[in-house]
């Protein structure tokens, strides 16, 4: 074991602030990265903050961060796939059973007993649960480790490792978009990657938003037209038009609005994940024949694929790097969507503690 740097809140209503946190040393499968950026999901917010204490209570100290890229310093003995100076990657999880059904069919992100970056129940015992990304090191299985495309800008790749899967994931399954109406609800860190990826396809791509500030910005990052979701009159041009909508709204929202946008056998997937149940009205499924799923993160491999398509297609996020000091100021910015649009963590701030 050894002692690493790293951000930790030690309750719901404290500052995130410098601290030492213990690290595995490296067993056989384990390959030890030292982190260069991170980027800031939401979800660390919420996870933070304890706001899905029902579902996944926060244990404290938490060490938040799983959009993480970096550079092997070590491998174990066993390791085939990575050496000593390769870029990294590691998103939200690090570890699962590898024997169900769903990691049999590499959907490791729907393992019942996966190990997520932060917040878990750590396998290993090196602490009573994992510690994620705002450290200046980590150590992580193999499995869970991908290879990032050297031709991309690092501080813009550490969002592709949740941001990026989450939006690719859904966008993938839902199959052929091109000519096809795709929305994307929310121009926030996700958001701005769903328009990147659905541009990429070769989809119609709608922007909904709650900021006019972002229209332009909207457009430059691919969409071809973009609604001010709180303008009635905009909203009501495109009812029914739509075949699939990507909602990625942090917070409570009005899902029937959206849900009325869709054409027949239009499906809404949610990625955001809001503090509060959604109340959904029948008839807004009911009539349209339309269907409302979910999806969270993306396989092991996916995620490689995901990767390898945005180097061959030079795609990484829009970022605003910031040293690890102004992480507090960037989660008050973050609730109120003033980022464009993920800040990414310069990992050698960090050197400064
Ligand atoms: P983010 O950067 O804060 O973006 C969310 C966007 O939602 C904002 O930029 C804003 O866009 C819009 N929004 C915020 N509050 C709103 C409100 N009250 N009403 C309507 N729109 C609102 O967050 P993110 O990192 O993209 O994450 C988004 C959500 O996805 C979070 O809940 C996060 O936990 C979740 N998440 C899920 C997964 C998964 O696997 N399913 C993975 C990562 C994150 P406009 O300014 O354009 O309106
Ligand atoms: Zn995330």
């Amino acid at each position: 074991m050894y002692k690493a740097k790293a951000y930790s809140a030690a309750s719901a209503t404290s500052p995130l602030a410098s601290t030492q946190i213990p690290r595995r040393d490296t067993t056989e499968r384990d390959v030890q990265i030292e982190i260069l950026y991170c980027g800031i999901c939401h979800s660390d917010l919420h996870s933070v903050r304890d706001e899905w204490s029902s579902i996944m209570p926060t244990v404290y100290p938490i060490v938040p961060g799983h959009e993480i890229v970096g550079r092997v310093t070590k491998v174990g003995s066993a390791v085939t796939k990575f050496q000593p100076g390769d870029l990294a990657g590691v998103g939200c999880l690090v570890d699962s059973d590898h024997t169900c059904p769903n990691c049999r069919d590499g959907l490791e992100q729907l393992c019942p007993n996966q190990t997520l970056t932060f917040n878990s129940p750590d396998r290993h015992q090196t602490a009573p649960v994992t510690y994620g990304g705002y450290s200046e090191s980590i150590v992580v299985d193999e499995r869970f480790v991908l290879h990032v495309p050297a031709n991309l800008q690092l501080a813009g790749v550490a969002p592709l490792l949740c941001a990026g899967i989450t939006t690719w994931s859904p966008i993938r399954r839902w199959g052929d978009l091109n000519g096809k109406k795709v929305g994307v609800v929310g121009l926030g860190g996700l958001g701005h990657m769903g328009v990147k990826f659905a541009k990429a396809f070769g989809a119609h791509v709608v922007v909904f938003t709650t900021s006019p500030g972002k229209k332009e910005d909207a457009l430059r990052l691919g969409a071809h037209e973009v609604i001010v979701s709180r303008n009635a009159d905009e909203m009501q041009a495109h009812a029914g038009t739509f075949d699939f909508i990507l909602d990625t709204i942090a917070a409570d929202h009005d899902i029937n609005a959206y849900l009325n946008m869709l054409g027949r056998d239009g499906n809404i997937t949610l990625v955001g994940a809001p503090e509060k149940p959604l109340a959904v009205s029948a008839f807004a499924l009911l009539f349209g024949r339309r269907s409302l799923s979910g999806s969270i993160i993306g396989g092991i491999a996916e995620t490689q694929e995901m990767l390898d398509f945005c180097g061959k297609h030079d795609i990484t996020a829009d970022v605003e790097v910031i040293p690890i000091q102004k992480v507090n100021e960037a989660y008050e910015r973050l609730v109120k969507s003033d980022v464009k649009y993920r800040f990414s963590i310069d990992m050698a701030s960090l050197k400064a503690e």
